[in-house]
């Protein structure tokens, strides 16, 4: 990565200025676009950050969905947070109704944080002439090709995630 590029005092130069950062993480662009990345290191279950921003009954490239028609257009730095079908971040419905973003595992502080977009999203077709949102190349071994949703998941992965989907997906479905 950027080893080697240290100044006399052994502190490391950032190669570029980030675009947000807190004491938990930071966002900064890549060569794939905008990512958040933790700032230090998180256990696992540990609570990484929480999603804010306005409720809509519409679906949007930037919203996570809260309810059967309810949506978070979601602020930075959540907004930047990529999918991954290997993510180290779960979600957890929290008592305000929006979405917590735990910790799945221990993350090294420098790892780039994701989760599955199939965690919160019921249904993308709202979005998938959106190609972006749609195939994934997040480069993980469990890579499903596409970014899913909880309607198409396989079996297997929903298990892997027990604890780490959005409430509203495990609702019954009335019919929606
Ligand atoms: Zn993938």
């Amino acid at each position: 990565m950027d080893a080697g590029n240290k100044t006399k005092r052994g502190k490391r130069k950032p190669q570029r200025k980030a675009d947000y950062m807190t004491s938990s993480v930071t966002v900064q662009t890549t060569s794939k676009g905008r990512g958040v990345f933790a700032s230090r290191s998180f256990s696992p279950d540990e609570l990484v950050l929480t999603a804010q921003g306005a409720r809509s009954p519409n679906r949007h490239p930037h919203s996570l969905q809260i309810g059967a028609d309810e949506h978070l257009f979601v602020d930075p730095p959540v907004r930047y947070l990529n999918h991954s079908c290997d993510p180290n971040l779960g979600v957890r419905t929290n008592a305000q109704g929006t979405i917590d973003f735990v910790a799945m595992r221990s993350i090294a502080a420098g790892e780039e944080l994701c989760f599955d977009y199939a965690m919160t999203e019921m249904s993308l077709h709202e979005v998938e002439t959106q190609a972006e949102r749609t195939s994934c190349d997040c480069g993980t071994e469990n890579c499903r090709g596409e970014i899913g949703q909880y309607a198409t998941l396989p079996e297997d992965v929903k298990a892997r995630y027990k604890g780490y989907l959005a409430a509203h997906l495990l609702e019954e479905p009335g019919r929606t």
